[in-house]
């Protein structure tokens, strides 16, 4: 039976046959009957990465053991347990993840396949340093592979979004907290300047640190943002030291909102209202993990705002010497008059060793951007091109629109992966919406 698929973003939707392997032995007959085949976990990546047109989706939500967390943090995970679930039990032992992207919804699997990173990668990483060792279901058989075992396959696996084989189980390190709170310090500036400034020089005094910033406004404000930083809370920082499992959403967003409800207006609007809201200087405040780690999982399917046509998470990062870029490309986002209802900027700290990961050492922007106006093409190739320029590149978890010759320059080392790839898969099994559109699966 064909079933529908598509990314968060709800963009390029595509046709394939759904099977939900729960032990090895399945996944290697799989490999041995079906040609075209990705992994695919939550869904939560943006674009057309965990789909394959005509082919067979993989989904790795039957892949749910999970051993006891040891003294030292360390715990192994079926590639299907989402980090809410695991989450759910290691608060309450005092333990995090090390790495969290926006969401809980994304399974292990998900988050090494995507080398996800956080709040955190300016002096963390991103999963991929975290990952202990994983076993990897490829078409030549089954491997258990680690930053030491096989480490050329480990690196070529880590952010290569599901192309060389299923990863069935995952060893992580987690991180110890005495609370399940964060202690955060907000700050409120009226340029670009002033917060990327800001970044550069007080970030690492913090292990946690993102800005919102308002991609609308005009003139000398724009760029105006808000910064938010955190460390984690010791016993005597808080009242009350709790270690609180996350607690499921209560709302849900039950149908899709009127495509063009998120316009110019009403997000200038909503920017405004958040800009003021938000505290000019605030020290010490404390946040529970949810609410500075997770604010979007309080609404379920919030996806659905953006109405039918769906909409496209545009992220890059361009190297620290290049935050000009940054500037450039708010300019021609708040001069397009194309909505970005959520821009997000970060800093990352170096890069790890993965062939397609995306992270390198400089700043990254995420901003969402609703599917509609006729303009918002041109406007991306034209971001596009500044980030080229600058020598960044796009994050391929929320890509659904790059083009080949693009996606080549900003991963110079696609010819490495893909001599890896053909060691594992060398009928090219393995190949995704967003592998053909790149020309990810091999020669
Ligand atoms: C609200 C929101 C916030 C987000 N914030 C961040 C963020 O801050 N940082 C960040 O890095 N990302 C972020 N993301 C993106 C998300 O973390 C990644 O796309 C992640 O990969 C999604 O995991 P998933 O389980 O949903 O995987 P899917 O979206 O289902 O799949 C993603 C990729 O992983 C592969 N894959 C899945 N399971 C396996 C497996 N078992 N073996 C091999 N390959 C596999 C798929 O083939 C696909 O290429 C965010 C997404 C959302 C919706």
């Amino acid at each position: 039976m064909s079933t529908k698929f598509t990314g968060w973003g709800r963009t390029s939707a595509s046709y394939a046959t759904l099977c939900e392997p729960d032990s090895e032995t399945q996944i290697v007959n799989e490999f041995a009957i079906e040609d075209d085949l990705i992994p695919r976990g939550l869904g939560r990546s943006y674009g057309d990465a965990a789909q394959v047109s005509g082919g067979v989706v993989m989904s790795n939500l039957a892949l749910r053991s999970m051993g006891p967390i040891d003294d030292d943090g360390v715990v192994t995970l079926g590639a299907g347990i989402s980090i809410d679930e695991l989450l759910t039990i290691s608060i309450p032992q005092g333990w995090f993840v090390p790495v969290t992207p926006g969401t809980r919804q994304v399974t292990i699997g998900g988050a090494v396949a995507a080398d996800v990173h956080g709040k955190n990668h300016h002096v963390d990483g991103s999963f991929g340093a975290h990952v202990l060792s994983m076993r990897l279901v490829t078409p030549r058989g089954a491997w258990d592979i680690s930053p030491t075992q096989d480490a050329e396959l480990f690196w070529a696996t880590t952010g290569a979004m599901g192309l060389t084989g299923m990863i069935t189980s995952v060893t992580l390190r987690l991180l110890p907290i005495e609370t399940d709170q964060v202690l955060v310090d907000t700050e409120r500036f009226n340029t670009l300047d002033g917060v990327m400034a800001s970044m550069r020089e007080g970030d690492g005094a913090y292990q946690y640190s993102v800005a919102w910033v308002d991609c609308m406004t005009r003139g000398a404000h724009m760029g105006r943002s808000i910064l938010t930083r955190a460390t984690h809370a010791r016993t005597q920082d808080v009242k009350e030291a709790t270690l609180r499992a996350p607690q499921a959403s209560k709302i849900v967003v039950p149908f899709d909102a009127p495509s063009g409800l998120l316009n110019p207006l009403t997000v200038r609007a909503f920017n405004e209202l958040w800009f003021r809201s938000s505290p000019k200087f605030q020290q010490g405040e404390s946040q529970s993990l949810t609410t500075f780690f997770h604010p979007l999982d309080g609404v379920r399917d919030w996806n659905r705002l953006y109405g039918k046509k769906g909409f496209v998470q545009y992220q890059f990062c361009v190297p620290d010497e290049e935050h000009e870029t940054v500037v450039s490309c708010i300019d021609r986002l708040s001069s397009s008059g194309v909505a970005s209802f959520l821009a997000v900027l970060k800093r990352f700290g170096p890069s790890n060793p993965g062939l397609l990961s995306f992270p390198m050492p400089g700043w990254t922007l995420a901003l969402d951007l609703p599917v509609g106006p006729s303009s918002l093409p041109g406007v991306l190739d034209d971001l596009d091109e500044l980030v080229l320029d600058a020598g960044g590149r796009i994050y391929l978890a929320k890509d659904a629109r790059l083009a080949p010759e693009k996606a080549r320059r900003m991963y110079p080392r696609v010819d490495d992966f893909l001599a890896i790839k053909e060691r594992v898969d060398p009928q090219h099994q393995l190949t995704s919406d967003l592998a053909r559109r790149l020309h990810l699966v091999g020669k």
